[in-house]
C-alpha cells in the first residue's frame, strides 16, 4: 500500500479507538483535501509534506481531542502554505474547523524574541490570548512537537532558534496546560540543540549505566508490587529515570555531576481511588526511609495546572534515594495530558480545590466555568476566550503590558505610571497618532507623548479608560487637585498676604496689569495661581513677593513711558534678550495655537524658539519627547531635511495653520544698523506707527560702530510682519532686518 495512505489509516485507527461512531468519510475528506493542497510540496527531510499534518493529527489523537481538532490538525498548514482559504474550509468542513485552522496559522506567524522571564510570561499569555479557542493552542503545541521531532533536517541556526522558542514559550505553555508528557519531550528535544554537548553527556552516561538503572528500577518495582499485593491494593507501578532536561537543570543549578544528582529515579503508583493513595503512601514510608521535608500532598492542594498526586522521596536499602508519585488513574490522565485530558475526564474537577495564585488564576477560572456542565457543553465552554478579557500590547522598548480588553492609550499610560498618564498629551499606536478612545489590540506598539505643561487628565478620560487602575489614578488626581477647594483656600491666603503688603486686589487684577502678574507667577489664570497656593505648589507669601516686584517694575516702566512720551511700545532697557517663544495667547491651550497637526486633533503645540513662526510661514512640526509638537518654519536650519536625525525622521509631521487665526503671534526680529543716537527711539516709533505690540526691545552697541537691536513683537501673520520689516528697513542707518532663527 501507498506509505502515505498507510500512515493515514494508522491515524484513522487511532481516532476510532476513542471516537466510537467515527465519521470516516469526513476524516478521509480532510486528509484528501490537505493532500491535494500540499501536493508537490516536500519537507526538509525529503518526505512529502502531507506526512507532517498527518503526524500532527496523530499527536492530537494521542491527546484524544475531538474530531474538529483532528481535522484541523490535518488542515493546519493549508491556509499558510497553500491556496486554501478560510471560506473554503468553512464551507467544506465547518466554521469551527476554519476558525481553528486560522488560529493555528496566526500563531505560526508570530515571532518571539527572547526577553527576561517576566516578559516571556506575558508573551506566553499573549500567545494564548490570541488563540481564543484552547484547541488552537493544543494543536499548535502538537505541531511544534512534531517539528521538534524532525528538527534534525533544519539548518543549525533554525534548530537553535526554534529550540529556544520551544524552551521559552511552548514547553511552559504545555506545562501550564498540565501536559507533562509533551512538556518533557519538548524540553529534551530543545536541549538537544541548545546544549548538544551537555545533552549528549547525560544521554551517554545514562546509556552506559542503563543496565544498572534498569536493575534498580526493576527491583524496587518488584518490592513495591509485592508489598501492595499483600495489602490487597490493586495498582500499576512504573519506574523511570527522570527526563534529561530535568537532570540537566539539576546538574547545572547545583553544579553537580550526574553521580551526585540526588534523585534520578521516579516511580509512579497508580490506584483506583484517593483513599488508596494514602494507603500506598503509608506502605511506602513503612518500606523505605522517607527523606524529611520531601513529602508533598498535591491531592489535598492540587497544583494550579490541575496536577494532583502525592509526592515523596525515600531511600532504599542500596542507599539510593528515589521519588514516588502516587495518584489515581484520573489524576494520571490529567498529569499526562492536562487540559486535554479533561475532554474526557471532567467529572473529577468539581472536587478539585484548585490553587488561586494569580499566575494560574485563568486556569482556575477556566475550570470553574466548566463545573456542572455535560460533555457537550464542556466542549462548547472550552471554546472560551482564554484571555478574552485581556489585551497585550508592547511599549516602544518591546516590553509587554497587560491591559483589560478594550483598553485605550489612557489605560496604557496609567499602567506605565500615574505621572505618565497625568502628563499625557498624545499617543501613537504602531507609529501613528491616534485618538484617546482607540481600543488597543494584541501586539500593538503603544507610545505615549507627555508634556510637563500638560493640564492633567480630563474628566472625559474616566469614560474612555477600561482599567480600574487608570480610573482610580485619574480620580486620585482630581481628588488631589480638588481644584475648587484649593482655589478657595488659595484665594483667602493670597488676599490676606496682599493686605500685608499693602497691595489691593483690584490694582493687581486690573486689566492691563493682570497678564504681567500672571506671567510673573507663571500661571495662566488667577484661579490657577489660587489653586497652586491652595494645593501647596507655591506659598502665598512667595506669590505676593513676585507680584510686588512686578508691580514695582510696571510702575517704573510707566514712569519711563511718561518720560519718553514718544511711543506706547514697551521698551525694556538693558540686555533683556528674547527668552521664550510661547504663543502670545495662553501657552497651555492646545488647539488654540492656530496650528493643525496632521493626524492628531488636540495636542500641545509650541512654537520653536529658534525661528518663531507666524501664520503664513510654511511650517513643519516635530514631535518632541516631552513637550508635544514643536512648530518650526520650514526654512529653519533646525528643520532642514539635511539636519534631521535619521532616527527621528518619523517624528517630523505635517502641520498647517488653521483658517481662523488668533490675533497675535509672538516672534523675534534682529535688526543691524549703524550705531547712532536715538536709534532705539526711532525703532520704537516705527513699531508704534505699525501698531504692533512690542514685548521686548533691546539694543546694544557693537565694538565696530554697529548696533544690534533685538525685538520681540506680536503680529497677526506673515503679511503684517513683512510690513513691519519694511518699515524698520526704512529707518535711517539700518542695514538689515532678519527673522531670528537657528539659534
Ligand atoms: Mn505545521
Amino acid at each position: 500500500m501507498d506509505p502515505i495512505l498507510e500512515r493515514y489509516h494508522a491515524l484513522e485507527k487511532k481516532v476510532s479507538t476513542y471516537i466510537p461512531n467515527l465519521d470516516s468519510q469526513r476524516l478521509y475528506d480532510a486528509f484528501t483535501y490537505a493532500d491535494t493542497a500540499h501536493h508537490g510540496q516536500l519537507r526538509k527531510s525529503g518526505e512529502p509534506y502531507i506526512i507532517h499534518p498527518i503526524a500532527v493529527a496523530e499527536i492530537v489523537a494521542d491527546l484524544e481531542l475531538d474530531m474538529d481538532s483532528v481535522i484541523s490538525a490535518l488542515l493546519h498548514d493549508c491556509i499558510e502554505d497553500t491556496v486554501a482559504t478560510h471560506e473554503e474550509i468553512a464551507k467544506k468542513f465547518n466554521p469551527t474547523v476554519a476558525e481553528l485552522v486560522e488560529g493555528v496559522t496566526k500563531l505560526t506567524k508570530m515571532q518571539f524574541v527572547t526577553k527576561e522571564e517576566e516578559q516571556m510570561e506575558n508573551l506566553r499569555k499573549m500567545l494564548m490570548a490570541m488563540s481564543r479557542d484552547i484547541r488552537v493552542i493544543l494543536i499548535k503545541v502538537c505541531d511544534r512537537l512534531h517539528n521538534m521531532r524532525t528538527m534534525e533536517y533544519q539548518s543549525p541556526r533554525k534548530q537553535r532558534e526554534k529550540s529556544l522558542e520551544t524552551m521559552e514559550i511552548y514547553a511552559p505553555i504545555a506545562h501550564r496546560l498540565g501536559m507533562q508528557k509533551v512538556k518533557w519531550e519538548l524540553e529534551d528535544l530543545s536541549l538537544r540543540y541548545l546544549d548538544p554537548v551537555g545533552y549528549r553527556e547525560i544521554e551517554e552516561q545514562l546509556e552506559q549505566r542503563s543496565a544498572v538503572h534498569e536493575e534498580f528500577l526493576a527491583s524496587i518495582q518488584r518490592r513495591i508490587q509485592q508489598r501492595l499485593g499483600q495489602e490487597g491494593i490493586h495498582c500499576a507501578i512504573y519506574g523511570r529515570v527522570k527526563h534529561i532536561y530535568s537532570i540537566y537543570r539539576k546538574m547545572y543549578a547545583q553544579s553537580k555531576t550526574l553521580d551526585e544528582i540526588f534523585d534520578l529515579y521516579a516511580f509512579r503508583v497508580i490506584v483506583d481511588d484517593i483513599p488508596e493513595c494514602y494507603n500506598v503512601l503509608g506502605c511506602i514510608h513503612d518500606m523505605f526511609k522517607p527523606v524529611l521535608g520531601r513529602f508533598k500532598d498535591y491531592i489535598g492542594t492540587p497544583k494550579p495546572n490541575m496536577y494532583q498526586s502525592l509526592h515523596t522521596t525515600v531511600i532504599g536499602r542500596e542507599g539510593l534515594p528515589f521519588e514516588v508519585q502516587i495518584r489515581t488513574w484520573e489524576m494520571h490522565q490529567t498529569a499526562e495530558y492536562g487540559v486535554a485530558a479533561h475532554w474526557k475526564y471532567k467529572q473529577g474537577l468539581a472536587n478539585a480545590n484548585l490553587g488561586t495564585e494569580g499566575e494560574f488564576e485563568w486556569v482556575r477560572k477556566l475550570l470553574e466555568s466548566q463545573q456542572d456542565t455535560d460533555a457537550e457543553e464542556f466542549v462548547a465552554t472550552m471554546k472560551v476566550d482564554l484571555f478574552a478579557d485581556e489585551v497585550f500590547v508592547f511599549t516602544p522598548n518591546g516590553d509587554v503590558v497587560n491591559l483589560p480588553q478594550g483598553a485605550t492609550p489612557i489605560d496604557f499610560a496609567y499602567n506605565i505610571h500615574s505621572a505618565v498618564g497625568n502628563s499625557m498629551v498624545g499617543a501613537r499606536v504602531n507609529g501613528r497618532m491616534v485618538p484617546y478612545d482607540t481600543s488597543l489590540k494584541n501586539g500593538d506598539i503603544v507610545e505615549v507623548l507627555t508634556s510637563k505643561a500638560a493640564k492633567g487628565p480630563s474628566r472625559d478620560w474616566l469614560k474612555l479608560c477600561k482599567s480600574n487602575e487608570a480610573r482610580n489614578k485619574i480620580r486620585q488626581w482630581f481628588k488631589r487637585e480638588r481644584r475648587e477647594e484649593n482655589i478657595a483656600t488659595g484665594r483667602v491666603a493670597f488676599e490676606s498676604e496682599l493686605k500685608h503688603s499693602k497691595l489691593s486686589l483690584a490694582a493687581v487684577t486690573a486689566e492691563e496689569v493682570l497678564p504681567h502678574i500672571l506671567h510673573k507667577v507663571r500661571c495662566n489664570t488667577l484661579d490657577e495661581l489660587y489653586a497652586s497656593i491652595g494645593y501647596g505648589g507655591t506659598t502665598a507669601s512667595k506669590a505676593v513677593a513676585r507680584v510686588r516686584d512686578e508691580m514695582l517694575r510696571l510702575g517704573r516702566l510707566q514712569a519711563e513711558k511718561a518720560a519718553k512720551a514718544a511711543t506706547d511700545a514697551v521698551i525694556i532697557p538693558g540686555n533683556t534678550a528674547p527668552q521664550d517663544s510661547i504663543p502670545a495667547r495662553d501657552a497651555g491651550k492646545h488647539s488654540d495655537s492656530g496650528i493643525i497637526v496632521e493626524g492628531l486633533g488636540n495636542c500641545l503645540v509650541k512654537f520653536a524658539k529658534c525661528c518663531t513662526p507666524v501664520p503664513g510661514d510654511p511650517v513643519v512640526g516635530f514631535i518632541t519627547r516631552g513637550y508635544g509638537v514643536s512648530v518650526h518654519r520650514a526654512d529653519c536650519p533646525n528643520a532642514h531635511p539635511d539636519n534631521r536625525k535619521p532616527e527621528e525622521s518619523d517624528r517630523w509631521v505635517k502641520v498647517s495653520w488653521v483658517e481662523s487665526k488668533l490675533p497675535n503671534y509672538k516672534t523675534a526680529l534682529e535688526l543691524s544698523s549703524k550705531d547712532r543716537d536715538n536709534l532705539t527711539l526711532d525703532v520704537a516709533m516705527a513699531l508704534s506707527a505699525a501698531k504692533v505690540k512690542v514685548t521686548a526691545l533691546s539694543a546694544r552697541s557693537m565694538p565696530d560702530g554697529h548696533a544690534v537691536a533685538n525685538i520681540v513683537l506680536e503680529v497677526r501673520d506673515r503679511d503684517e510682519l513683512n510690513a513691519v520689516i519694511n518699515k524698520l528697513n526704512n529707518i535711517q542707518g539700518v542695514y538689515h532686518v532678519a527673522r531670528a532663527s537657528g539659534k
